[in-house]
């Protein structure tokens, strides 16, 4: 925390931590994971401290670290925990001080925690998931910038995920402010038909880091991949659907708004590419070594 490793105990913030009033706080997940070979190595992390820098950079927020500080510390972390497989959270944050919307003086805190977090979709995910069209929509890209992973932006995704989970739902599957599909409360969002894969463009939502994996390994295995608008009914007709995200890794959708998708099941694409995603993680597929940083 602020350049030190500090007991999980005292890793603590003064109530008027500026960022938890106004949800000015850019953060990452990131996960580690054991290869076969018995190394540990965390996923895509130049990846996803560039995309912290990125989220700053649009919150107007200087972190007061260098990109490769910032690398090292995660790797630090993590071997200071003595954990093999772990999830990884970097935040950045504006501190205690002045207690206007605008933070002109606040110092800007940067804290990395680490925990063990096993399937965030429950552990019968991989049969497939059940969505629920929510309410909410995600916002528009010119009010709260979805390419800026900060707090204030899981406002809108809390709302969507408490009211699919307490209608009996495992997730929300959000629409845009033009009806189109955008994507979970915190998870990409992929469809299948007639061997065509197709998911929303960057426009209302997060540039995900595992969404891109998974477009490079779609195209590397020859599978045609489109991004482009598509409402709601193209998933209710569709072959095959799944969710990305780091907590989420590749999980398959098995119906959405009650209506099932295909078979009900996870689809060969759907199973392709998790069984890539896997091998890639635990270094088994040598063409995706670059996205491992051993620790
Ligand atoms: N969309 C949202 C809203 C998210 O919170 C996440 C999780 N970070 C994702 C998509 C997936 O992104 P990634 O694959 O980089 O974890």
């Amino acid at each position: 925390m602020d350049g030190g490793l500090i007991p999980f105990d005292e890793a603590k913030i003064h109530v008027l931590t500026h960022s938890l009033h106004y949800g000015m706080a850019p953060f990452e997940g990131i996960r580690c994971y054991k290869g076969d070979s018995g190394r540990s190595a965390i996923f895509r992390l130049k990846d996803h401290i560039r995309r912290l820098f990125d989220s700053a950079h649009i919150l107007e927020m200087t972190i007061p670290f260098s990109q490769e500080e910032l690398i090292k510390a995660c790797a630090d972390v993590v071997r200071a925990n003595h954990l093999d497989e772990c999830y990884i959270r970097p935040i950045a944050f504006y501190g205690a001080g002045e207690m206007g919307v605008v933070a002109r003086s606040n110092p800007v805190q940067v804290a990395i925690a680490t925990w063990p977090w096993g399937a965030y979709l429950g552990d019968d995910a991989l049969k497939g998931v059940r969505l629920k069209t929510s309410s909410f929509v995600r916002f528009h890209h010119n009010s709260m910038l979805p390419m800026a992973k900060t707090s204030a932006n899981y406002v809108n995704s809390a709302l969507a995920g408490y009211e699919a989970r307490r209608n009996g739902y495992d997730e929300a599957l959000l629409l845009d402010v033009n009806g189109y599909v955008a994507e979970g409360s915190g998870e990409n969002f992929f469809v299948v038909r007639d061997g065509v894969v197709r998911t929303p463009p960057l426009m209302s939502i997060l540039a995900g880091i595992t969404r891109e994996s998974v477009m490079r390994i779609l195209a590397d295995a020859g599978v045609p991949i489109v991004e482009q608008p598509f409402p709601r009914d193209v998933v209710y007709i569709a072959d095959e659907a799944f969710m990305t995200g780091t907590a989420a890794e590749v999980t398959p959708v098995r119906e959405l708004d009650d209506r099932k998708i295909g078979e009900g099941k996870p689809g060969p694409i759907t199973r392709r590419v998790i069984e890539t995603f896997h091998a890639a993680l635990r270094g088994r597929d040598i063409r995706y070594k670059e996205w491992l940083h051993f620790i």
